[in-house]
């Protein structure tokens, strides 16, 4: 018998499962219907035939946001949702200086509660969480408050010159500087992030300029070698565009727990044009004047609710972060007022009745990343136990032609399987389908949700958007890790080529893609608030064809494994074939996921599962063939005679990941040696701990993680882990 292709086998068991489902049956005499209207036109003379497949394409797009929402109520959402709205607000919030625990954070935060509370939000309260850099919400150690009277720094001799004023231009002074007052001469000390970058140096008592880490500049020149000040041009969170433009500052800072220190910060021009007089011997004299002070204070996290109709139904949290250096437009104004129009458009509407009110709460966060999230949960172990699922923007509002960036919808990590993303992704679609129309000449620009009532005016760009595997980099690691487990449905622009600098300004942002975020945000939310049991005929075949896709992604890349020259036969057979087991686990996961959430019947998504099941044995014979052709006689696990992978660890910490943004549990810890032995990082150390249950072995950890990123040796996994037992923040239980 000859096999199918995976594409056709894909439609034929989609349309074997559910032939009788009421979607496919409603979807058949949609497209019957469609066809006949199609047809009689022609009849009547009135379509020439290139317009028949522009009809019943114009047909499909209307029913595009089936099966979550009616035509009705996208068009409702989508016409509510605003980009002007956003666009105004976030004017505002780009012209404050947003570092967490100082009182350009508190008017921002003021100024989003006051909006919250005028646009007739529930509940909408700011809270205070005390810091002093040892208290700790949940795994993490909060940091400390920065206070500025003053910052300057001119070049005194052999010109005269302002090189940075904290008045005018804030991001010129690297956060957590400490008062001085220094008049001192510049020695350029390269990356300054190496002790031989010092050698033969005499750096006391003056200000170095450089261009490595910051911190790590700080700990060297200031508290090992005694120098004053720093004068740095970092160069930005590295894309392929960092250091195309010299002119950018990036922000900068310090370790507040450092006792003294400062830094300006300086473009690359100016460092470029500094360095070639140093090494022409010319003597460079710095005054630098700073009054400022690091302590204790607290973060501020604002919050509000739009409530649900069932107290017992668990909330849903829209998330962002409020803190970032000014300008800070697009990190993360954007996401700060998107999700604030999120909170207005559908409060909007649930309040004029137009759309039903929803069983679940739906509530707002914004806070300092990772901080004000780890604060608030900790603080709320009652809220954080309602919480069923999480929509966090970062960074939402760039113009893609300006910033370079496409808008993201990322996917949960392996380690929590959810719906969620395939809900954010069909809004995705929509929104990107009406968009393209629109930009080619066709459709209309309120299906494009093209922004015409900002004063700035919204593009007619292509929505410029995808699904991407899951990332880490803001708040959303912490929702998505095990001990929180809400999985988020994560939005981002990337890159960005003005991350981190003072050109993230309103000019990059687009009011049209503040509107369709926000109306993707409204739409998913009110999807995840309203979901119900009732529903499931209908999402289980939508889910399911879903999983099948993501199956056939993942025994495309088992193939390539399988026939890796770099792999023994057997252990590439096996790697395959774990990937391929590991993916079928996943998204029958995803399909429980959906069950659980809507309070389904046990084993609701059976058949579903039976078709995923299905689909991966028929892989798994391919996988095998292949393997034989390579002359593999079995698939060989490669740590089966490892003692080690056989042992349990469990998790002791308090609840959380190991990084948060100013903390690093494993680095706090650890002896810097050990921590600096450390062979794992990065996705698949944020995995490696996830998959921690107390249940799994070592192996199996080696093994989902694997599948999820790719082969990496059981001895990495088990020192990882052995890293994490020295910081007690797991123990080994047991083995198998
Ligand atoms: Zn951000």
């Amino acid at each position: 018998m000859t096999r199918r292709s995976s594409s056709s086998k894909l439609a034929d068991d989609f349309m074997e499962i559910h032939a009788s489902s009421a979607s496919a049956f409603a979807f058949a005499i949609f497209l019957y219907s469609t066809a006949i209207l199609s047809v009689d036109a022609i009849l009547q003379g009135q379509m020439r035939t290139g317009r028949l497949a522009v009809s019943l394409f114009l047909c499909l797009r209307a029913n595009a946001q089936e099966p979550f929402l009616t035509s009705a109520q996208w068009k409702l959402l989508s016409a509510e949702a605003s980009g002007a709205a956003p666009y105004e607000n976030l004017r505002y919030l780009t012209t404050l200086h947003r570092v967490p625990g100082t009182a350009a954070f508190e008017r921002a935060a003021k100024f989003m509660v006051d909006r919250a509370r005028a646009y007739g939000l529930d509940d909408a309260h700011s809270e205070e969480f005390p810091i002093d850099g040892v208290r700790t919400y949940g795994l993490m150690r909060s940091y400390l408050a920065w206070s500025v009277d003053a910052g300057q720094l001119w070049e005194v001799r052999p010109q005269h010159l302002l090189l940075g004023d904290w008045q005018t231009d804030p991001i010129r002074l690297a956060d957590y500087s400490h008062s001085a007052s220094v008049e001192a001469s510049l020695v350029d000390v390269g990356e300054g992030t190496s002790a031989s970058d010092y050698t033969g140096k005499d750096v006391r008592g003056k200000i170095v300029l450089a261009d490595g880490f910051l911190i790590r500049v700080q700990q060297l020149a200031i508290a090992e070698h005694g120098a004053a000040g720093i004068l740095s041009d970092m160069p930005n969170q590295t894309t392929a565009w960092s250091g195309v433009d010299p002119t950018l500052v990036r922000w900068g800072h310090l370790d507040a727990r450092q006792p003294d220190g400062f830094a300006f910060m300086i473009s690359r021009q100016t460092a470029a044009l500094l360095r070639a007089r140093l090494s022409a011997q010319e003597g460079i004299v710095l005054n630098a004047q700073v009054k400022a002070t690091v302590g204790p204070g607290h973060w501020t996290v604002d919050t509000a609710t739009i409530a649900g109709s069932d107290p017992a139904a668990g909330e849903v949290v829209f998330s962002c972060h409020l803190d970032h250096e000014r300008p800070g437009a697009n990190d993360d104004g954007s996401g700060c007022v998107d999700i604030l129009e999120v909170a207005r458009t559908l409060h909007t509407l649930i309040h004029a009745g137009a759309l039903p009110r929803p069983k679940r709460t739906i509530r707002f966060i914004w806070g300092p990343e990772h901080e004000g999230t780890m604060a608030f949960l900790a603080t709320h172990p009652e809220i954080m136990r309602t919480l069923r699922g999480d929509i966090h923007m970062d960074m939402v509002g760039g113009d893609p032609f300006k910033n370079k960036s496409i808008m993201h919808v990322t996917e949960t990590p392996w380690s929590l399987p959810s719906f969620v993303t395939d809900v954010g992704s069909l809004f995705m679609d929509v929104i990107r389908t009406g968009a393209s129309a629109y930009a080619g000449g066709t459709g209309s620009p309120e299906e494009a949700l093209v922004e015409t009532r900002s004063i700035a005016g919204g593009t007619r760009n292509e929505f410029l958007a995808d699904v991407t595997p899951f990332e880490e980099g803001s708040d959303h690691d912490d929702y998505d890790s095990s001990t929180i487990a809400v999985p988020s449905l994560y939005l981002r622009d990337w890159p960005d080529i003005f991350i981190h600098t003072d050109h993230d300004s309103l000019e990059q942002i687009d009011a049209t893609k503040l509107r369709r975020v926000a109306a993707l945000g409204a739409a998913a939310g009110y999807v995840y608030a309203t979901l119900d049991a009732t529903k499931l005929p209908l999402l289980l075949p939508f889910f399911t064809a879903q999983c099948e896709g993501r199956i056939t992604k993942a025994f495309a890349k088992a193939q390539r494994l399988v026939s890796d020259s770099t792999l023994p036969p057997e252990i590439a057979w096996y790697e395959s074939r774990n990937l391929l087991e590991k993916a079928l686990r996943r998204e029958s996961e995803v399909l429980h996921s959906l069950v659980v959430f809507c309070g389904g019947p046990a084993d609701s998504e059976s058949e579903g599962v039976k078709a995923l099941d299905s689909q991966a044995s028929s892989f798994a014979t391919w996988l095998e063939a292949q393997a034989k052709v390579r002359s593999a006689k079995a698939a060989v696990s490669p740590w089966a005679a490892d003692v080690t992978a056989r042992k349990i660890p469990a998790r002791i910490a308090p609840f959380g990941p190991v990084n948060n943004q100013n903390d690093n549990a494993l680095l706090a810890r650890l002896a810097a040696e050990r921590y600096g032995k450390i062979k794992l990082s990065g996705l698949y150390a944020y995995e490696v701990l996830n998959f921690v249950n107390g249940e799994r072995t070592i192996g199996e950890i080696r093994d989902v993680v694997s599948a999820e990123y790719g082969p990496v040796s059981v001895e990495q996994v088990a020192d990882y882990l052995s890293a994490l037992a020295d910081a007690k923040i797991v123990e080994l239980i047991g083995q198998k």
